[in-house]
């Protein structure tokens, strides 16, 4: 965990502070201290606890607004202190949550009984976390990955976009690290769980920057993540994790005998069959193959709602200007954004990459897909972001796609059509967003970051129509908000299927197994209950603890 006060009381977080953008954080941790009736020479312990920019005012009135986490020396007995935390403003700092699980009654590791051996499958950010807690819990874990370690990983990636075909397990979205290797590396979560600071503590043991903890805007970028990874594997190496690479899962293989729910003993490979007492499935968003032989297996799959659109690109100087008002200088740096358009359809931007570029996250040949990266010091000229709307499983169906796999079947269409109209080579199509909001083909040359060009496109014609719809209406909505937003310095370029995945594993709420299962345990973005790193990274911790647990009763039954 991170470093505490330690002797000290409590650690409150005082939060609703003002910093003014060029104040010294030395300056606002005293301040929170005076708040609550502390001299700053009687702090045990303080530090940022969150920071995000208020650019309500544009240029004027620019701030940060922020919270900060303190203790005393002692017991803190201020008035000033018990009226804050009455009001609220003042209250106990959530503290870290432990990778280890203990079985109740019995410590952790080798507890007299045999240790289970827990198979982890993918390398991105849920299986990485998934593995490290199913070690750090006294499990021997195998984690299998189907692409290759990040080195060589990347000299496939290359090999794409200098014209070759999509490699199958190495790519944007397959290989080590998982689909966030090549992106921001946004880190910002909607779940609320005391494991965000140890995933935190993990990654900035890893590597990463250590305002990690507390910025709002938090991204790690692509150039250290790839720095970041093998640290990573060091330390889980080190817990015991044993990595396998270029393996992929094939299917399960069951225990025999009667049973009211399936046991699974192996999970069968490209490299044969791997005994194990539990299963912990991380194969992230778009692993469509091993989806229909998990079907085929008799997991439960059901199509669940995802968010479709395009990407959309502008000069970073745009954003940033329409942001943060013309007089702002580099003090903050290239802005983001995050926009929600209330029309009906309702549309938002996610994914939301300053001063980066867009990338073609592609596993199947023939298909197009697009996504956002940038790298850690947002450098290129260029801002993107996706802009999606959400379809559900009534919309898969318009369009006859039936069944489990429906969204997955929506998504390929899609892609293929979006491929063909970008000329077959993995060019994507463009539109500039006042053509696409008049319904005509852009002329001129499109210039863009994409890295195998864009070509003039119908974007208009090629969506269905309620996406087209959705991004019609917020493109004006997000107008007012960024002037020039939906103007001709704006290129939509498409088609962004990948921004969450199409299916849910099924699974017990409380128990995490999947329904009809005993020892499987599906866990991450491909499960259907995560989305994004940090997301993905908590839900296969907690996923790996729960398949300790119920390995260790197991193996403890006569
Ligand atoms: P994944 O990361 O998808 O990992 C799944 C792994 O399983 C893959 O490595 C795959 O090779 C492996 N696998 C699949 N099937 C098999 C099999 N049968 N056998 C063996 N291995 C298998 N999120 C953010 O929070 N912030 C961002 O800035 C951000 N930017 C992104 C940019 C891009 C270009 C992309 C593609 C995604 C981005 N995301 C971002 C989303 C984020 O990457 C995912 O939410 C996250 O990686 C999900 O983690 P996961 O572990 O569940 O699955």
């Amino acid at each position: 965990g991170s470093s505490r006060g330690s002797g000290a009381g409590n650690v409150w977080r005082v939060s609703g502070l003002r910093q003014e953008v060029d104040e010294p954080d030395e300056a606002v941790l005293a301040r929170a201290a005076r708040q609550i009736g502390l001299d700053p020479g009687q702090l045990a312990f303080a530090r940022l606890a969150k920071r995000s920019v208020d650019a309500r005012g544009r240029g004027a009135d620019l701030h940060f607004v922020v919270q900060v986490d303190l203790a005393g020396q002692g017991p803190i007995r201020s008035q000033k202190f018990e009226r804050l935390r009455r009001s609220g403003k003042v209250r106990e700092a959530p503290t870290a949550a432990s990778l280890r699980v203990e079985s109740a009654g019995r410590p952790g590791g080798a507890s007299g009984g045999a240790v289970p051996h827990v198979v982890v499958v993918g390398a991105g950010p849920g299986g990485l976390f998934a593995a490290l807690g199913a070690a750090e819990s006294g499990a021997r874990v195998t984690l299998l990955e189907r692409g290759e370690p990040i080195e060589r990983r990347g000299r496939k990636v290359v090999a794409f976009h200098r014209g070759g075909e999509p490699d199958p397990d190495n790519n944007l979205l397959f290989g080590d690290g998982g689909a966030g290797t090549y992106s921001d590396g946004k880190l910002y979560t909607r779940v609320s769980d005391p494991m965000e600071f140890t995933v935190i503590q993990e990654l900035i043991d890893a590597g990463a920057p250590p305002d990690i903890a507390y910025d709002a805007r938090a991204h790690i970028g692509t150039d250290r993540l790839h720095r970041m990874l093998p640290r990573l594997r060091a330390r889980l190496e080190a817990a015991g994790v044993e990595f396998r690479y270029g393996i992929r899962v094939t299917g399960l293989v069951r225990s025999s005998g009667a049973r009211s729910e399936a046991r699974i003993r192996a999970v069968a490979t490209t490299e044969g069959e791997i005994p194990l007492d539990a299963l912990v499935l991380c194969i992230g968003h778009s692993a469509r193959d091993t989806w229909a032989r998990l079907l085929e297996d008799g997991v439960l799959l059901e199509a669940k709602p995802f968010q479709l659109g395009v990407r959309i690109e502008h000069p970073q100087e745009l954003i940033t200007r329409g942001r943060y008002g013309p007089e702002i200088g580099d003090g903050l740096g290239p802005a983001s954004y995050n926009l929600q358009s209330k029309g009906a359809p309702p549309a938002h931007s996610f994914c939301m990459c300053p001063g980066g570029r867009i990338v073609a996250s592609v596993n199947e040949p023939r298909r197009l897909c697009t996504n956002g990266m940038s790298n850690s010091k947002h450098s290129s000229r260029w801002a993107n972001a996706a802009l999606v709307t959400t379809l559900t499983p009534e919309d898969f169906a318009s369009f006859g796609f039936e069944g489990p796999l429906a969204g997955v079947e929506l998504q390929r269409h899609l892609e293929e059509r979006f491929f063909v109209a970008g000329g077959e080579t993995y060019q994507a199509p463009a539109q500039r967003a006042d053509d696409f909001l008049e319904g005509r083909l852009s002329g001129g040359e499109l210039k863009t970051s994409y890295g195998f060009g864009a070509v003039p496109g119908r974007i208009d014609e090629l969506l269905p129509p309620q996406v087209r719809d959705a991004i019609r209406e917020a493109l004006g909505r997000f107008d007012r908000t960024i002037p020039g937003f939906g103007g001709p310095e704006g290129l939509l370029v498409g088609i962004e299927t990948r921004s969450s995945g199409p299916v849910r594993m099924t699974r017990d709420r409380e128990s995490r197994r999947a329904l009809g299962f005993e020892n499987l345990f599906p866990a991450g973005e491909g499960a259907g209950y995560a989305g994004g790193i940090m997301s993905a990274a908590i839900d296969g911790a907690r996923s790996a603890q729960s398949a300790v647990l119920e390995a260790r009763e197991s193996l403890s039954k006569p």
